[in-house]
């Protein structure tokens, strides 16, 4: 009898905080494959430039640093909560690029075509050896448009706001959901209107829309398909 193998590359794209880390990684475990959230790549361009003093508005700088900078994704070396390790030139920067001002910078960043052209370039790569969950904005449209299944996880900007709050609230941040859900609503608009890559579900991707959905049925749901 033969038996279809589960897919080899699978892209989840989606907006900010719609789950695509969490399925993703839950995903990458069941299968036994590599879990590559591109984001912390833009994540980290835009924490480097930060701390370097460089105005994240100077294309030019940014993008420089894009080109020369070797980021590397690893998987988690440490059990606090981190879904890999994100390093540069070997200093662990992972929970640096997941500050408020890097959430407030990096649309801007990652609008820039060179920052997309580097960091895309390396994603692909990565990518194409298979086996691999990869999740971001545009895995399924412009980064991996061969990959074998395509996931475009969803969810209104309230759900995903109220789902940010209460993950920050947990790990003792004093923050207000209208903040939270005005700078989710400011992301998105930057992601989906930006000229290049901007986010949108490929024509060929399974939509999932997870607003009255646990991360249980999420996951089921994105299991079932790789079956
Ligand atoms: O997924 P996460 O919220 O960590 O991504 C941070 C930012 O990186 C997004 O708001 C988006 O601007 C950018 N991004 C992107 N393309 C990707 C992944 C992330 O533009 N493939």
């Amino acid at each position: 009898m033969t038996r279809k193998s589960s897919p080899s590359i699978i892209a989840i794209d989606g907006p900010a905080a719609s789950g695509k880390s969490t399925i993703g990684l839950k995903l990458a475990e069941a299968l036994g494959y590599l879990f590559f959230d591109t984001g912390v790549m833009y994540r980290a361009v835009t924490w480097i430039a930060l701390d370097h003093d460089i105005d994240v508005r100077d294309e030019a700088k940014v993008t420089a640093l894009a080109e020369e900078t070797p980021i590397d994704v690893t998987p988690a070396s440490k059990s606090d909560g981190r879904a890999c390790d994100v390093l540069v030139a070997g200093k662990d920067i992972t929970w640096e690029t997941r500050l408020p001002i890097v959430d407030a910078n990096v649309s801007i960043v990652s609008a820039y075509p060179g920052v997309r052209a580097a960091l895309s370039k390396q994603q692909r790569r990565i990518g194409q050896r298979g086996r691999v969950v990869m999740v971001g904005r545009d895995i399924g449209t412009v980064v991996l448009p061969e990959a074998d299944l395509k996931i475009y996880l969803d969810a209104s900007p309230e759900e995903r706001a109220r789902r940010r709050h209460a993950e920050m609230t947990a790990r003792g941040a004093n923050v207000k959901y209208e903040d939270i859900l005005a700078k989710v609503i400011e992301r998105d608009r930057i992601d989906s209107t930006r000229d290049v890559a901007p986010l949108r579900a490929a024509v060929d991707a399974v939509i999932i829309d997870s607003d009255k959905m646990s991360v249980n049925e999420v996951f089921e749901k994105a299991l079932a398909l790789c079956k």
